[in-house]
């Protein structure tokens, strides 16, 4: 109780919430297409991520691409944009408000404004048996930004160099061929792969724990767009104790592309195009 604390306080909390975002509306990816479209897949690229460090890849719109864990428990944090047009990139916030905190098989990941369209649909998790645990934890979050070396000096000072953001920011700036201060400005929040995180109910802080992942374990995603990612095998390990230091495990990372034999842009009409005007009320 504070001296703000009005008498119907009790009243007040106990209102029943609404969720912001009601999907209901949104548009449903065609899963039994994607399904149909996994079924025959041939591999076309394939990336070793280093542990604390990242590596770029691209992927052609229609292809399916995997994250997958290999040798033992490790989290992952992805950056994706439009290979076209680097402006349009992942949109982790808009994600969570119409998804929620963690995002699994059937879901997909929104690109930046004044696009805001799905850049890719996950088409399998075989983490989704976890569910929410009973801390509240799930895992494959948008809710964490991603390990920097700016929180890192804020909160312990030291100059760190293989926080995801720095691994990001170096994997980007080699793609590309320009210097680290070009490249950083691209770098943004993540999909946290593999990590399994939440919110403390008392004190509502940003909590992780041990990744449930096994090797073998994937996520794998069909590219609405070309894309261009980035993928940093976190300092964290499998982000059970601290990250952003080179104390935790680490273990490399697996992306692999394939292209389907079904040309599935081709069998479906939508382009996914935002249809706002932009004329923003004048
Ligand atoms: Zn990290």
């Amino acid at each position: 109780m504070t001296e703000n604390t009005p008498s119907d306080a009790e009243a007040r909390r106990a209102i029943q919430p609404v969720i912001c975002y009601p999907v209901e509306t949104l548009p449903q990816p065609d899963m039994a297409l994607y399904a149909q479209a996994r079924a025959e897949l041939r591999k076309t690229d394939e990336v070793l991520v280093p542990p604390r460090d990242a590596s770029t890849f691209t992927v052609p719109a229609g292809h399916f691409f995997r994250i997958s864990s290999v040798e033992a428990a490790q989290v992952g944090d992805l950056n994706l944009w439009n290979a076209k047009d680097l402006s349009e990139k992942f949109y982790s916030g808009k994600t969570r408000a119409l998804h929620g905190t963690h995002i699994t098989t059937g879901q997909q990941m929104w690109s930046s404004f004044p696009h805001l369209r799905p850049m890719t649909t996950i088409t399998r998790d075989t983490l989704d048996w976890y569910g929410i645990d009973a801390f509240g934890g799930s895992v494959h979050d948008v809710i964490g930004t991603r390990c920097d070396p700016y929180t890192h000096h804020l909160l312990k000072g030291g100059q760190y160099h293989h926080c995801c953001h720095s691994n990001l920011t170096r994997a980007l700036a080699a793609h590309l061929d320009v210097p680290l201060a070009e490249a950083e400005p691209h770098v943004h929040d993540v999909l946290n792969v593999f990590m399994c995180t939440g919110f403390t109910r008392d004190t509502g802080q940003y909590f992780m724990k041990a990744s449930p992942v096994r090797p073998g374990d994937y996520l794998e995603f069909f590219a609405e767009i070309d894309l261009l990612g980035a993928l940093s095998a976190c300092p964290g390990g499998d982000c059970s104790a601290e990250h952003s230091s080179d104390v935790a495990r680490c273990y490399p990372l697996l992306v692999e592309v394939f292209a389907p034999e079904l040309d599935v842009l081709k069998a479906r009409a939508d382009n996914h195009v935002n249809g706002y005007d932009r004329t923003h009320g004048l």
